[in-house]
C-alpha cells in the first residue's frame, strides 16, 4: 500500500498545524471546514496562480506553475504554486529541454510575512518533496507575499527541514490515532475561520465523534 494516497498528507495542512493543532485536525482528520473573509481572499490568489497549470519561458528561466509533488519518504503530497527552472550546470534534466536546470519553488500568500514561520514549514515541504522527486538539492526557496507585493528569500536548513519531519510524524500520529487536540483559546482563535465550530471558551472541548459516542455511552447508562 506503499502508494495508497489516503496515506499521504497534504502540505498545506501543515499551515493550520502551526497555527494550531486542533484547528488541523478538525479539517484534516474531523472534515470539518468553514471559510472565512481571510480564507476565501487566499483561494482567490492561489486560483490565480494556479489557474494555467503549465510551464512557461521567460527569457532564461522557465516557470512552471501548479506543480503537483509528494514524498515516498515522508507520505506527503501537494501543489507547488511556482517553480521556476534556471539553467545550471549543476542541476538536474527536466523532460523535453535541453540542458540541466536549477529548481527554485516559490509560494505565493496572501497578506503580510507570517511570524510563525508555517508559511517558510509549508515551503521546505514542498521543496523536500522535489528534492525526492527530481533527485536534487534545493538550499533556497521564496515566499511572495501578495498584500505587501514582496519576495522573501528562505533558506531550507536543516533545522527547518527537521521540523518539518516532527511537524508531519506527529500529524501521522494524531492521523492514525484519529484524535483532535483539545482547544486552547489563544490569539490565533480571533482570525480562526473554524471558531463557531471549535468553541474555545467551553472548558472542555471533545471532538465531534468523542461527543457523539459520548452522548450514547450515557443513554446506554440511563
Ligand atoms: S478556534 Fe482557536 S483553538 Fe479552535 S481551532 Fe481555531 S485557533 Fe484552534
Amino acid at each position: 500500500m506503499a502508494n495508497d494516497d489516503s496515506e499521504f498528507l497534504m502540505i498545506s495542512g501543515l499551515k493550520h498545524f502551526q497555527f494550531c493543532r486542533r484547528r488541523w485536525a478538525l479539517v484534516h482528520i474531523e472534515q470539518l471546514w468553514e471559510e472565512n473573509a481571510l480564507t476565501l481572499e487566499g483561494h482567490f490568489m492561489h486560483e490565480r496562480v494556479h489557474d494555467d497549470s503549465f510551464t512557461e519561458a521567460r527569457g532564461s528561466v522557465l516557470l512552471s506553475r501548479g506543480m503537483p509533488v509528494r514524498s515516498q519518504e515522508l507520505k506527503i503530497t501537494g501543489v507547488c504554486d511556482m517553480v521556476e527552472l534556471y539553467k545550471d550546470e549543476n542541476g538536474v534534466p527536466i523532460q523535453g529541454r535541453d540542458g540541466r536546470w536549477r529548481l527554485y519553488p516559490v509560494e505565493y500568500k496572501l497578506g503580510q510575512p507570517d511570524i510563525q514561520g508555517a508559511d517558510a514549514l509549508q515551503l521546505c515541504a514542498q521543496a523536500m518533496c522535489l528534492e525526492e522527486m527530481f533527485v536534487t538539492n534545493i538550499p533556497e526557496a521564496a515566499l511572495y507575499y501578495g498584500k505587501v507585493k514582496r519576495r522573501q528569500c528562505v533558506l531550507l536548513t536543516e533545522e527547518l527541514r527537521q521540523k518539518v519531519k516532527d511537524s508531519v510524524m506527529e500529524m501521522q500520529q494524531l492521523m492514525l490515532k484519529g484524535r483532535t487536540p483539545k482547544a486552547k483559546m489563544g490569539k490565533a482563535c480571533k482570525s480562526c475561520s473554524l471558531v463557531d465550530i471549535c468553541q474555545p471558551k467551553l472548558a472542555k472541548q471533545v471532538s465531534a465523534s468523542e461527543y457523539i459516542h459520548r452522548a450514547f455511552h450515557e443513554e446506554d447508562e440511563v
